[in-house]
């Protein structure tokens, strides 16, 4: 039944000489694997749900870049316009008008925003939302949510789930006492915890920033009331409402969480999806706040390479895809039988499991659950998680390298991918249980 087969000694190499090259041996924390304790896989190609490895080995991914792959890896469409749009330049530095076709895009889909600006990363999206907070209301504080990851902006570091959660950094050294006294948490789904916030800091919260959906910390969904409530407690203290869609931005549905919901905030923050595969993050809202921002007013932010044609291009045939009838109903059908499958294989074992999907975003704990809240992610047993990853790996399933991360689907995915997944589960749950 066991298969350790698994050859990744060319993997193993590069990741080896990777080590003192970069820190860690990798670009971005989580990519190194040592939350599930194990040797990262180093990828040669990429194409529709499947990922090969510099070995061979192929494997169907749920991880699709972290989210930005969710029409497949490398579309033929979306590679056919990289080509064309490629023979006149990568980068302006000047404007142009694929920027004005994605921001109207964005504009018509995404039901709070009436102005865009067009950055390089979520975090980016996410350090500027934040100054346009405080530059909007005179008010310095912010309340953040315990697990819900805004980037690594200094302010943000404080409780921001996954990739700090398994390095065991409570915060991270280097980020001033100072930056982040403004930095107000609360748990995940308790509202009377954002009551009381309020309550003691009359008058000085800019507003309320989180993830409409958590995947950052796990996959955890807002209890009914929850984003409803936030709008209220928001509005009645002159504050603003800013949802994170960086992870959920075109992905739940074309125009969000938000419009899933029916919960509109004052801000939105995207990223990863809406740039089809390239570096693009967005911050948009309410025309009245946004026209704060520099040049049309005095709140100040730029970048060189923000807006450039390649990334446009990018970002406007993934929506373009995604706006195809069906889209979403075929991507929340696959997802909700790949999150049945995983659970039900976990109960013929006698595992204890907890988990969901909303549209094409999935998640379990290895708990009884429910889990609505980081600490309550954190009864997961992420031991077992590691095991479980190893012997999927084995079986040529690529899941996110940590028991606090969500799974992501894609368009690629057919149903013959998550009968050999579930398949697959079903192996690895006896082995590991
Ligand atoms: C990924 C992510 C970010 C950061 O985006 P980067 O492009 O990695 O900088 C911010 N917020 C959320 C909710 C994310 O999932």
């Amino acid at each position: 039944m066991t298969t350790s087969t698994l050859n990744t000694s060319r993997s193993q190499a590069i990741f080896g000489a990777a080590q003192g090259l970069m820190p860690g041996g990798v670009s971005s924390p989580v990519r190194a694997f040592q939350s599930v304790s194990g040797h990262p896989i180093v990828f040669d190609r990429v194409k529709g749900s499947y990922a090969w490895d510099v070995d061979g080995n192929k494997y169907i991914d749920y991880i699709g870049s972290w989210g930005p792959a969710i029409c497949g890896h490398a579309h033929p469409e979306v590679i056919n316009v990289l080509q064309e749009v490629i023979e006149k330049g990568t980068s302006f530095g000047a404007p142009c008008a694929l920027e004005n076709t994605l921001a109207k895009m964005v504009i018509d889909a995404v039901p709070s925003v009436e102005m865009v600006r067009f950055v390089n990363s979520g975090t980016e999206a996410c350090m500027a939302v934040l100054r346009l907070m405080r530059a909007y209301t005179g008010r310095d504080k912010v309340i953040k949510f315990e697990g819900c990851y805004h980037g690594h902006a200094d302010m943000f570091l404080v409780k921001a789930g996954s990739g700090v959660a398994t390095l065991g950094l409570p915060d991270s050294p280097g980020v001033p006492r100072s930056t982040t006294a403004n930095t107000l948490t609360a748990p995940y789904n308790g509202l009377e915890a954002v009551k009381a916030l309020f309550a003691e800091n009359p008058d000085a919260i800019s507003g309320v920033i989180l993830e409409p959906i958590v995947g950052n910390a796990g996959f955890i969904q807002p209890e009914p009331g929850f984003l409803e409530g936030l709008r209220e407690l928001t509005k009645e203290n002159g504050a603003l409402l800013i949802f994170d869609e960086v992870m959920t931005g075109f992905r739940i549905s074309y125009g969000g969480a938000q419009a899933h919901f029916g919960v509109i905030p004052d801000l939105t923050t995207m990223g990863k999806v809406i740039g089809g595969g390239l570096p693009v993050g967005a911050y948009g809202g309410r025309a009245d706040i946004m026209q704060m921002v520099s040049p049309a007013g005095p709140m100040y932010q730029a970048g060189t390479l923000s807006g450039n044609p390649l990334a446009m291009a990018a970002g406007i045939k993934t929506l373009e895809l995604l706006k195809q009838t069906g889209s979403y109903d075929k991507l929340a059908a696959t997802t909700e039988k790949l999150i049945t499958g995983i659970k039900d294989a976990a109960k013929e074992v006698g595992l204890p499991i907890t988990g969901g999907s909303v549209s094409a975003m999935f998640g379990f704990f290895l708990c009884e659950g429910p889990v609505r809240n980081f600490e309550e992610a954190k009864a997961t047993d992420s031991e077992r998680f590691g095991r479980l990853h190893r012997a999927m790996l084995e079986r040529g399933v690529y899941l996110a390298p940590s028991a606090f991360e969500a799974g992501f689907t894609s368009l690629a995915h057919s149903d013959t991918d998550i009968d050999a997944t579930v398949s697959a589960f079903r192996e690895s749950f006896a082995e590991i249980v």
